[in-house]
């Protein structure tokens, strides 16, 4: 699922199986994703597409993460909006149960957008307007019942 707007209220995300777009309530979504033992607090769990019941998650880059190779493009535009993304669920809070036990007070790495960073990349607001250069091939298929990511 790749994410193509952030408004005030709601994300606007293309499935990437079967091409629908999707809006989700940002209160509706949070911040960690539970695997077996641990959560893991750099990914953000979007709820299945209505469609064809897909289901993904967005990853925020990492720490020391290189600068992207192709400024402007799609791919650089997407970190950005999943990083701002990230930095705003924690901003209002909107955390896994298990992750705000496993953090407590601690703070996590968030990458909200500057201001120069916005105005450079989303002077039109938070969205993409770059078309992602036709269908890329993805590393992870998708399916109903394994979550990839984008
Ligand atoms: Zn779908």
């Amino acid at each position: 699922m790749a994410l193509h707007e952030i408004t005030q209220h709601h994300v606007l995300q293309r499935c990437t199986r079967c091409d629908s777009d999707n809006r989700a309530a940002l209160d509706s979504l949070e911040v960690g994703v539970a695997r077996s033992e641990d959560v893991d607090d750099g990914l953000v769990q979007l709820p299945p597409c209505p469609s064809c019941r897909s289901t993904e998650f967005l990853i925020r880059a990492d720490e020391g993460e290189t600068a992207h190779p192709a400024p402007g493009s799609f791919g650089h535009l997407h970190r950005l909006l999943v990083d701002h993304l990230h930095a705003e669920l924690l901003q209002r809070g909107r955390l896994h149960a298990a992750l705000k036990a496993k953090v407590g007070t601690k703070k996590l790495l968030a990458r909200a957008l500057t201001q120069e960073a916005r105005a450079r990349w989303f002077p039109q607001g938070l969205r993409i307007e770059v078309p992602p250069g036709g269908r890329r091939v993805q590393p992870h298929e998708s399916s109903p019942d394994t979550p990839s990511a984008y």
